[in-house]
């Protein structure tokens, strides 16, 4: 049933775990309750937000604005790859080579891991390797989600989506969204209209692990497992993700606070020349990651704080709410650290948290 709340509290809306209002709250559970509410949107609605699970999102103030919010569930089986050609496919291949591979058709207001669960269930692979990433189904198509060497990107197959200010809908296919690192075009200023209903994922009924990624290999190892299967897996990046990430449920978060910088290759061979040893990965011929976190640990940010708002002591990219921290709190360390990193690196850090 619709939800339509006035001056809402934001709190249990954001895994930063931090307060703050909006004017109006309006959740809905199908397509025709966000048409309708869409239909009641006046002048007062003007500044829109739509939210998922907030595991993105710092708030610094009230919002004086409406929230919108997908609570639309489901997860159906739509059929397999071949029997719907992507639009996209310039060639045969695509459908040719994808007849093992099903569709899968989710609310935008299902969570997120609850679907890489149901999909190792029933033994539909690709996404395990993003196993435990908070937040909601329409979220993960906007930010394009990743983590252990896989983006969600590679698993999309469609975005249903409906326009907040007119209520159209369109349907865009993987190629349409022109997704990037952490990047969508539904990020962008002209296209933040668009409220996604419904992602179909394409899974592969062929389990082909990813596990060159960071400690994957080393840790099965460890349990005695050489070739895992998909559940083994989504097993051991959990363990891994819960040793190394704060539990949003205890202590407030939103994940990687920063975006890892990608710098020019005359850049980085300067630093690594000042700093010997400098974690490094090449993106290009010409560009270069180097993880965030490591250089505000360098910086001596790591398990510090700034007043209630502090630094996570197992990943230094992760800025946490120590017990009841304002957004602006968290944003003064923000922006302390951006500056510490500026002057000892010559590197930017940007925010990959949305900052209202
Ligand atoms: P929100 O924070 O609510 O919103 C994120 C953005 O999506 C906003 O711009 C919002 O407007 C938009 N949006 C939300 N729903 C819709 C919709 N239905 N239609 C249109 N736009 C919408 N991220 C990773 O990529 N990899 C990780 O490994 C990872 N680990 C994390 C670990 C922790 C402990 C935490 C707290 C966060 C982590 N994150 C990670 C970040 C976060 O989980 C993702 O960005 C996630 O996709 C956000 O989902 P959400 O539903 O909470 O979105
Ligand atoms: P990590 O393994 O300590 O690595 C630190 C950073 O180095 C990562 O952020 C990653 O960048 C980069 N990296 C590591 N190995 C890489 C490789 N083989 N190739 C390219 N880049 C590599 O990171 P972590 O904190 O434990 O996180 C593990 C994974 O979960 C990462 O993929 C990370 O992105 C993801 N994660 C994301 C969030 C979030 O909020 N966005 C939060 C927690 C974890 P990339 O992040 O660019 O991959």
């Amino acid at each position: 049933m619709m939800k339509d709340l006035r001056n809402h509290s934001l709190l249990h809306n954001n895994t930063f775990a931090i307060e703050g209002r909006c004017r109006r709250f309006v959740e809905f559970e199908t397509k025709e309750e966000l048409l309708q509410a869409i239909g009641t949107l006046g002048d007062d609605d003007r500044r829109l937000m739509i939210l998922g699970a907030g595991s993105n999102l710092l708030l610094t103030k009230d919002f004086e604005g409406t929230v919108l919010h997908s609570a639309i569930g489901g997860m159906q089986l739509v059929g397999d790859t071949a029997m719907q050609p992507a639009a996209d496919a310039t060639d045969g291949t695509q459908a040719a080579a994808a007849s093992d591979e099903i569709l899968l058709r989710c609310g935008s207001g299902e969570k997120w891991d609850d679907v890489v669960a149901h999909c190792v269930a029933n033994g539909w692979y690709g996404a395990e390797n993003l196993t435990l990433i908070p937040g909601d189904v329409g979220a993960s198509a906007v930010q394009n989600i990743g983590a252990y060497g896989a983006e969600v990107k590679d698993i999309i197959w469609r975005v249903e989506a409906v326009d907040v200010h007119t209520g159209e809908e369109r349907s865009f296919d993987v190629a349409e969204c022109q997704y990037a690192y952490r990047n969508s075009i539904f990020k962008r200023a002209d296209h933040r209209q668009w409220l996604i209903t419904y992602v179909t994922y394409r899974l592969s009924k062929r389990f082909e692990p990813r596990l060159d990624y960071g400690n994957i290999r080393s840790e099965l190892q460890r349990r005695g497992i050489d070739s895992p299967t998909a559940a083994q897996l989504r097993q051991c990046i959990i363990d891994i993700r819960r040793a190394k990430l704060p539990d949003p449920e205890v202590t407030g978060n939103a994940g990687s606070f920063f975006m890892n910088p990608v710098v020019g290759r005359e850049k980085f061979v300067s630093l690594e020349q000042q700093y010997p040893g400098m974690p490094h990965y090449e993106v290009s011929p010409t560009e270069v990651k180097i993880p965030a976190g490591w250089m505000i640990e360098q910086c001596g940010w790591k398990g510090k704080a700034l007043g209630r708002a502090g630094v996570h002591d197992k990943q230094a990219l992760v800025l946490v709410n120590r017990g009841g921290a304002t957004g602006s709190e968290v944003l003064q360390l923000c922006q302390t650290i951006i500056s510490d990193v500026e002057k000892k690196f010559g590197v930017t850090l940007r925010p990959e948290v949305n900052i209202y």
